[in-house]
């Protein structure tokens, strides 16, 4: 198979890839395995072989005495193993000649990674020519407090007599810089029966090139052998750079760029950070208080109105919108009342897209899902509004994260169900008739397949996956559901016709 990407490099992106060919959504573009995988820098103890997190008591491996595993039986088949031959005989090595004691690994967990990265000099030399030359921002972090923080790791390699004949103690923070700008998030292995896991930083040499964007036209999911696999999430021609955001593409641009500050050390320039209206989203705007139609968005340090072009005092705007940020912190987030509350209250002063209430509306819709899935008879008016929710969370996902994106492919699957439910309730109740019915079935079938041609490529062992093989029995479920209605419309002599105008006009509008 030719290669989907090719490596250039330039001044404003270092090394980054581009596409080779053309590239068709969902089209697989890279794979990679882990160099390093390992726990954050502020974890509580896991097993060195499967990052199980270790709970109450733990072993040593039999062979180094030093390595703290998992308890019992010892670790499953299930997991992949991540303590190796060699890592166990540099262990070895240690407890023979230093002492070295179990508590001491038990106390470094957090530079578990650093260490296993550092190894791999001795073992993997390549690779390691790579991952020495991945963007560190050294000079940046040099002058941060993130160097005090990385200094128990350099004691701790130190210690180990990983640096010894005089080497550069910097060698440890770049390593260090090396991971936190370049590493992955990955769900650890779920503890049997409670389901709960770690999470893990993997650094993935390729993946570790791409570029970033907010608006990105990549996919990137990790199965749990921890392989990384991204896939073209929308059209990407010969020649295009293949990007994917670092950040949450359902913040605004202030947060994202501190984020991405923080953490990746650059100023993101891209086309929805150079557009104050963030793609017509408008998703940091507010309501102008002068107007009161248009909306205020900020242009440098101006808040300018996009309908009568007025200025508004910063200092106004900007306390209202932290009063917005503070009041969905301390509200009941999983309370459907505290939350409409906010929702209608946060209206009068925010743009309807500002993500502050898109936060409040995804949570809305969530709460509802469950008391919708929890209770035996469900109001309509419940299924009615979440329904409401998901059609407004939609177009904002469109643009922000076009083509295969996971949360839209989780809210129309979320949509479909509670059409098919509302629409079933309804005619149960011969509310509504065969035909009305048969066009809501459809409308959600729509919505389901669309689901489906997104979750297809998440790995089968996730979340998403498990979510993506319901999602197809209940589209053959669907599938059935329909052929009968159709069945029984035809059994009473007549012909089934759409009804429906348009499916954005919610059918039977009327209260409970
Ligand atoms: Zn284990
Ligand atoms: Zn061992
Ligand atoms: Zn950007
Ligand atoms: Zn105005």
């Amino acid at each position: 198979m030719s290669l989907k990407y090719e490596v250039k490099s330039n001044e404003k992106l270092g090394r980054y890839l581009v596409a080779a060919k053309d590239l068709k959504p969902g089209e697989r573009i890279l794979s990679d395995q882990p160099f390093v995988l390992g726990p954050n820098s502020d974890t509580s103890l896991v097993c060195f072989n499967c990052y199980l997190p270790l709970i109450s008591k733990f072993l040593v491996c039999k062979n180094c005495a030093v390595a703290p595993i998992c308890p019992g039986e010892g670790c499953t088949d299930q997991f992949a193993k991540w303590h190796s031959q060699q890592e166990c005989n540099f262990f070895r090595n240690l407890k023979l000649n230093k002492g070295t004691n179990p508590m001491t690994l038990v106390q470094n967990v957090g530079s578990l990674l650093v260490l296993r990265a550092i190894l791999k000099r001795d073992f993997n030399h390549q690779e390691w020519q790579l991952f020495m030359e991945l963007e560190t921002h050294l000079d940046r972090r040099r002058e941060s407090d993130v160097w005090d923080f990385y200094d128990n790791t350099v004691k701790f390699i130190q210690s180990l007599g990983l640096l010894e004949n005089g080497q550069n103690k910097d060698l440890v923070q770049k390593i260090c810089a090396a991971i936190d700008v370049n590493s992955f998030e990955v769900r650890g292995p779920p503890i049997p029966a409670i389901g709960c896991a770690e999470v893990l930083r993997g650094l993935y040499l390729r993946a570790a090139l791409l570029a970033h964007d907010c608006i990105a036209n990549t996919h990137v999911s990790i199965n749990d052998r921890n392989e990384l696999v991204c896939h073209a999430s929308c059209d990407i021609k010969r020649g295009d750079p293949i990007y994917y955001n670092y950040t949450d593409p359902l913040k605004g641009t202030s947060l994202r760029q501190q984020h991405l500050m923080i953490g990746k050390y650059f100023k993101c320039t891209c086309a929805r950070c150079s557009d104050i209206t963030e793609l017509g989203t408008y998703m940091s705007s507010a309501i102008c208080p002068q107007c009161k139609t248009g909306y205020i968005s900020k242009n440098a340090s101006v808040w300018i109105c996009n309908s009568c072009g007025k200025e508004t005092e910063p200092s106004v705007i900007e306390h209202k919108i932290q009063c917005c940020v503070e009041k969905l912190e301390v509200i009941n987030k999983k309370d459907e009342k505290d939350l409409e509350e906010y929702i209608r209250n946060v209206l009068l002063v925010l743009a309807p897209n500002h993500y502050l209430l898109l936060d409040a509306k995804q949570r809305l819709a969530g709460v509802l899902r469950d008391t919708i899935n929890r209770e035996p008879r469900p109001t309509k008016k419940l299924m009615r509004r979440k329904i409401e929710l998901c059609r407004e969370i939609l177009p904002v996902l469109e643009v922000l994260s076009p083509g295969i994106c996971r949360t839209k492919a989780i809210t129309l699957y979320e949509l479909h169900a509670t059409t098919v439910q509302l629409a079933k309730k309804m005619f149960d109740a011969r509310e509504i008739s065969g035909s009305t019915f048969v066009d809501e079935l459809l409308i959600a079938e729509k919505h389901l397949k669309r689901s489906l041609e997104m979750l297809v490529i998440e790995p089968g062992n996730s979340p998403e996956g498990e979510l993506c093989a319901k999602a197809l029995e209940e589209y053959r479920a669907l599938k059935l559901t329909l052929a009968k209605v159709i069945d029984g419309i035809h059994a009473q002599g007549k012909t089934y016709e759409s009804e429906s105008v348009s499916e954005n006009v919610p059918l039977h509008p009327e209260v409970d």
